[in-house]
């Protein structure tokens, strides 16, 4: 246990510190639950006695404020151990470890680190070592973007975000673990990177994000170095653990059988693990029934693909923060095409402004349907076996429907009531009827059937977010169909 290995010269206080610590160790675990006990105070390293005053190191900010609970019982069992009065400070420090991977060690850290531990400097109760420190954590970098700020909530990922923001607020007190999942593209990576950076602000040092691939990247390589005690004592050292497609670890033996070590390690002894996944642990059916039930303890939140609101929310809120001004009818166009990964809904909306620029042309659904081509593999429900209503009636209800009249449709009359008839019509006889665009089109006064595609679009975007214009095609669609 790290608490044995005093890191400063061994003198005679220290070794008293030592001796000292191990018995309040004793008595204390007699006195505190055990589970409260594993958590917060077996983890605590003795650091320094000097001049009556004790300092205890930690290994979170969380473990500090929490462990204020037990200040006075501690103090009381030290006190007894060393025979004279004494007062007592916690301090933030953390393992001494090297990065398995991650962002570089900067050049003369080692050195650094080794004197700050060798003895000649001894610790101070404020010897916090900088929160820079985390590079050398088994982590990889956080995405400066991917914060609670950025993420748009909505109904579809209420549940994870809230829990995200939850355990990035407590670590390891309210659900432990948090267990996402979801499809791709959906935020589960982006809500992982929220929790590591709220959680640093908050002044928590030691959190590592990773990967499935990546752990049992960075195992396979301690086996074959034959490092995996640094291996496990580098990622036992952190307080809040994001795992990030735990998945990819699902069919490995060896990698799981360590991972459900590091898991349990972790979760004894109160730090917060939070998963995420493409699938449900039930779903995870090569993953081990005893980590799918470890996984079943906290907090499980799935996150679906977005409402239409939300989509817009997240292509407007992009747009703010890029300043890009595209009108709201392109932005639910491309909202309303795609509809269940927001990975391609940003693509699509990057690759239109990519275009706009490219081809000097202003933004306009015609220019996002072009955009967009690739991505329209996202069509609505398939149609059902209707029977077929002739083209000519669809006309007819459609021109009523709107207050106009069966010519103005086929004219060219672009008045927005006519134009939004038209289309109107256009999407009932691709709906209604089996007829091929092109023939709508020659119906529908000679029109090509890029034009017919295009009203098509638009009024799918228009019944997404117009519930006049909804209601009113629910309205003619359903006479038609009876
Ligand atoms: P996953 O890990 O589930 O595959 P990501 O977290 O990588 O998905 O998200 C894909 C992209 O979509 C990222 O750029 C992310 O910022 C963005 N994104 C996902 N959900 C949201 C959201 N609710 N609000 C804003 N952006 C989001
Ligand atoms: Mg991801």
């Amino acid at each position: 246990m790290a608490g044995e290995q005093l890191e400063f010269g061994d003198d005679a206080r220290s070794i008293a510190l030592k001796r000292a610590w191990e018995r309040a160790l004793r008595v204390l675990a007699g006195n505190i639950n055990k589970a409260s006990f594993e958590s917060w105070i077996r983890p605590i390293r003795p650091l320094a006695y000097e001049d009556g005053q004790v300092t205890l190191a930690v290994t979170s900010a969380f473990a500090r404020e929490w462990l204020k609970k037990y200040a006075a019982q501690i103090r009381a069992s030290l006190e007894e151990s060393l025979g004279s009065p004494l007062e007592i400070h916690f301090t933030l420090q953390s393992a001494d470890d090297r990065p398995l991977f991650g962002e570089k060690e900067p050049e003369g850290r080692e050195g650094e680190g080794a004197r700050e531990r060798g003895g000649e400097q001894r610790p101070t109760p404020n010897a916090q070592r900088p929160t820079s420190e985390s590079d050398s954590l088994p982590s990889l970098p956080l995405n400066e973007k991917y914060t609670f700020d950025t993420f748009v909530v909505g109904k579809s990922n209420r549940l994870a975000q809230a829990g995200a923001a939850a355990v990035s607020a407590s670590p390891g007190a309210v659900y432990n673990p948090l267990f996402l999942y979801g499809g791709s593209g959906l935020g589960k990576t982006h809500l992982l990177h929220a929790i590591g950076h709220a959680a640093r602000a908050r002044g928590e040092a030691r959190i590592a994000f990773v990967d499935g691939e990546r752990f049992t990247e960075a195992y396979v390589t301690s086996l074959r170095e034959r490092k995996t005690e640094e291996f496990r004592r580098l990622y036992r050292s952190v307080d809040i653990w994001l795992v990030d497609d735990i998945q990819h670890i699902a069919s490995r033996e060896q990698t799981k059988e360590e991972f459900f070590h590091t898991f349990n390690a972790l979760y004894q002894t109160g730090r917060q693990i939070v998963i995420s996944s493409d699938r449900s642990p039930r779903e995870l059916r090569e993953m081990d029934e005893r980590l799918r039930s470890r996984f079943e303890c906290g907090l499980i939140a799935d996150i679906n693909p977005p409402e239409l609101e939300t989509r817009v929310a997240i292509l407007e809120r992009r747009c703010r923060a890029e300043g890009w001004s595209i009108p709201a009818d392109v932005l639910f166009f491309i909202a309303s095409a795609i509809q269940s990964n927001i990975r391609a809904l940003e693509g699509a909306l990057i690759k239109l402004v990519a275009y706009s620029s490219v081809m000097d042309s202003p933004y306009s659904i015609e220019l996002a349907q072009s955009v967009l081509g690739e991505y329209f593999i996202e069509k609505p429900a398939p149609r059902r076996e209707a029977k077929s209503v002739p083209v000519e009636t669809i006309l007819r209800a459609a021109a009523e429907g709107f207050g106009t009249t069966v010519d103005a449709l086929l004219g060219q009359r672009r008045d927005k009531n006519v134009a939004t008839a038209r289309q109107a019509a256009m999407f009932l006889c691709r709906e209604l009827t089996e007829t091929p665009l092109t023939d709508i089109g020659m119906m529908l006064g000679g029109r090509d059937p890029s034009t017919v595609r295009h009203a098509i679009a638009k009024m799918e975007a228009l019944l997404n977010y117009d519930p006049s214009v909804r209601r009113l095609v629910q309205e003619i669609r359903s006479n038609l169909e009876h």
